[in-house]
């Protein structure tokens, strides 16, 4: 899970973490209201969606940039006058862009270094990682791609924490020296525990500043949250902004569905990450391409089917649907009925190949059968995948 960066400043402001005052605004009113209350000589207005590279972004009213400096209220008003309501098309976001319905509204602050500073789960040691780098206010991509030497890695076991050494180490490589270091390792620390308390997967700072009176601050912040954790955080969890999902991932997630939409036109419906994957792949190498991996796990109930097929049939994009299952646990009749329940209900018209192996797997061929739907069976993967994939073409 994801949240907006006012909702990341008021947690830098729970956990101390360094950064300039700001209000979230919904309106060009509130906006000019909230410049007004901060007091400031200087004031930035940054819209507020889930994806970077906004400073170098564009509207579709063509008005350029999602990151605003400004000196009047009434200046912040009409930058939200264009922000507002027009959707904001980054390298991040895809072609047609994030619709822009909030906006922070925060003190600017006089930059005279950017850095970059981030926290993550790293996979291969299993423990959290501190990537660090004088290179900040751009593509940590890029930076890792042209100059690797310019990243300050560091591993932090995660039975003791973040240690003072460490985050001297790391300060000390960002060039931090005297009151800075000091303020870094209190910033550090403080991210970091942000981190931890709420089970974060990616705290990200770019660019924490260094300001021309020696502050450093945090300007900027991109967070992830473990969303297998979100039980144990409310608090996190309703920050959520189900707007800024994609709309089959946030219906498949009400079900607990494994769904990913992707931008193909061949529809899955498969039990088990594995099994989905090389469902994935056998498509593509039939010459299709999956509308999504979707796993509806190793005992979906009848309930949990017929929502998979909804959210499947309510993708435009679908010209066609794979149903593969290898039933373990998983009772293939109840599969079956999964699928005929739900044909029925939304009178599907479109081609539909389904391969059954496994558990109770004649009693779900049966079923199918006697069901008067028209698919088509398949024997094994791979021939699932040519009959798909022919179908698609050919209709
Ligand atoms: P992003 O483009 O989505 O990563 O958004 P950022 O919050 O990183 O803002 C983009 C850029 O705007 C930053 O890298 C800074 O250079 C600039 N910027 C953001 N806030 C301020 C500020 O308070 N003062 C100044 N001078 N520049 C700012
Ligand atoms: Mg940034």
């Amino acid at each position: 899970m994801n949240i907006h960066e006012y909702q990341a400043r008021e947690l830098f402001q729970k956990f101390g973490v360094a950064s300039p005052k700001g209000k979230a605004a919904f309106t060009p009113e509130e906006a000019e209201q909230a410049a007004t209350s901060l007091g400031a000589s200087q004031i930035v207005v940054k819209a507020q969606i889930h994806a970077g590279g906004r400073g170098k972004g564009t509207f579709d009213n063509g008005f350029k940039g999602g990151v605003h400096l400004c000196k009047t209220p009434a200046e912040a008003r009409h930058l939200a006058e264009q922000m507002l309501g027009h959707a904001l098309i980054t390298h991040q976001t895809g072609p047609e862009g994030k619709l822009v319905s909030t906006l922070l509204v925060a003190e600017a602050v006089d930059i005279a270094k950017e850095l970059y500073f981030a926290i993550l789960f790293d996979r291969t040691t299993s423990a959290p990682m501190v990537i660090a780098s004088t290179e900040g206010g751009m593509d940590i991509e890029a930076v890792a791609e042209h100059t690797p030497e310019k990243i300050i890695r560091v591993s932090v076991d995660p039975l003791i924490g973040l240690q003072p050494y460490q985050t001297r180490k790391i300060a000390a490589a960002l060039g931090l020296r005297g009151s800075l270091m000091t303020q870094a390792t209190k910033l550090f620390t403080a991210l970091y525990r942000t981190y931890t308390e709420t089970d974060c997967t990616l705290v990200e700072v770019n660019p924490l500043v260094v300001t021309p009176d020696n502050r450093l601050l945090a300007l900027d912040a991109k967070f992830n949250f473990d969303d297998n954790a979100l039980y144990r955080q409310p608090g996190v969890a309703a920050l959520r902004d189900k707007s800024e999902e994609d709309p089959r991932e946030v219906a498949a997630s009400e079900f607990n569905l494994n769904y990913i939409g992707l931008d193909g036109n061949i529809a899955c419906l498969v039990n088990g990450a594995g099994l989905a994957m090389a469902t994935m792949d056998i498509i593509q190498h039939a010459g299709g391409k999956p509308a999504n991996f979707l796993d509806v796990g190793g005992g979906a109930t009848k309930e949990q089917v017929t929502a998979a097929f909804n959210i499947i049939l309510g993708d435009k994009a679908v010209k066609g649907i794979l149903v593969n299952i290898f039933g373990g646990i998983m009772d293939c009749d109840v599969i079956a009925h999964g699928i005929v329940d739900a044909a029925k209900e939304t009178g599907l018209s479109l081609p539909l190949v389904v391969r059954l192996e496994g558990n109770n797997g004649p009693a779900g061929k049966k079923t199918l059968a006697e069901s008067g739907l028209k698919l088509q069976s398949a024997s094994t993967m791979a021939d699932a995948a040519d009959k798909i994939v022919a179908s698609v073409h050919a209709a």
